[in-house]
């Protein structure tokens, strides 16, 4: 049986094909583009193979109420031709298969708890720092959703005393991704991420920022693992000063032991690498087709 799946991200479309034990057997990567040039693509890819279904980890914010008139659609993106875009309804009415659909914090968040760093666990909260901030979570071995899917990455938190930087986000300016995000890095320091490895201050200044949110995260939802992903968690010296600053807020306020102890097991990359949005992704398309809610 192969099941598909779709990581649908701003800047690039990961298209692939696994079987019933999730393993990867095809993969591609399309750019971003105008919606009907992307998902033709995609169409055309998907086309060669016999799948029992699809699942979508989709750049949002989008609509996963399916009791709404726009579920299926991506709703308010500033990338504009995407704006109000029913993808879902598009991909059904050519590919005719069962399709799941949801954030890809939430769909790698989901990979993680059945596959991944968060394995037999019955929560967990997986965060990407990237282009943007967002976070999924599992609690109680579900989806964590209300009105809408959370939007964890707009968080106020407190500035940094010697940071004038503005902040990135259009929304909310100085939130937690206006100022702890890829393009906010690279704005307030004149250079990409990538390039500022050794810079200290750099990297210092991110995980004051990122344990603030993470400690508000602990308080709210008390995860029992943390995972964090996204391009800029690329730079591996920054899970200790996160889990340091992590520690300095809580300032054992919870005596709890798999946070005050064992910390470096707690706070965590990826267990699926780079393939948690995808995977997740392979499987909301298979939750679709056995018609399960998650
Ligand atoms: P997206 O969020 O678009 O899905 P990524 O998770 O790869 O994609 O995040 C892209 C962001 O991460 C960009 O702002 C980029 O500058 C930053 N980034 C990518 N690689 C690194 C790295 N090695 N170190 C620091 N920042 C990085
Ligand atoms: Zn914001």
């Amino acid at each position: 049986m192969l099941y598909g799946g779709i990581e649908a991200g701003g800047t690039k479309f990961i298209c692939a094909v696994a079987d019933e034990n999730k393993k990867i057997l095809d993969k591609i990567q399309l750019p971003t583009l105008e919606p009907e040039i992307t998902l033709s693509k995609v169409i055309e890819y998907f086309r060669k193979f016999k799948l029992k279904s699809l699942g979508i980890g989709c750049f949002g914010p989008i609509d996963i109420n399916p009791a709404s008139k726009t579920f299926g659609f991506i709703t308010n993106t500033p990338k504009l031709p995407w704006r109000n875009y029913p993808i879902v309804n598009k991909l059904k009415a050519t590919l005719n298969l069962p399709i799941g659909f949801n954030t890809d914090v939430n769909a790698a968040a989901l990979a993680e708890a059945c596959l991944g760093g968060a394995k037999g666990l019955d929560s967990c909260l997986y965060i990407t720092v990237g282009t943007g901030i967002g976070a999924g979570a599992i609690v109680h071995g579900k989806i964590l959703q209300g009105l809408c899917h959370p939007e964890m990455g707009h968080i106020l938190i407190r500035r940094h005393e010697m940071d004038n930087y503005k902040g990135k986000c259009p929304y909310h300016q100085d939130c937690l991704e206006g100022l702890a995000s890829g393009p906010a890095i690279e704005e307030r320091w004149g250079e990409k991420g990538v390039n500022l490895g050794s810079n200290e201050g750099v990297w210092e200044l991110e995980s004051f920022y990122l344990a603030q949110a993470i400690v508000q995260y602990i308080l709210i939802l008390s995860p029992k693992k943390i995972i964090l992903g996204g391009g800029v968690m690329r730079q591996k010296q920054i899970y200790p000063l996160i889990r340091m600053n992590v520690l300095k807020i809580l300032n054992n306020y919870l005596s709890v032991p798999e946070i005050i102890e064992q910390i470096d097991q707690y706070i965590i990359p990826p267990g699926l690498g780079e393939n948690s949005g995808i995977i997740g992704a392979i499987l909301l398309g298979e939750l679709a087709y056995k018609n399960k809610s998650f």
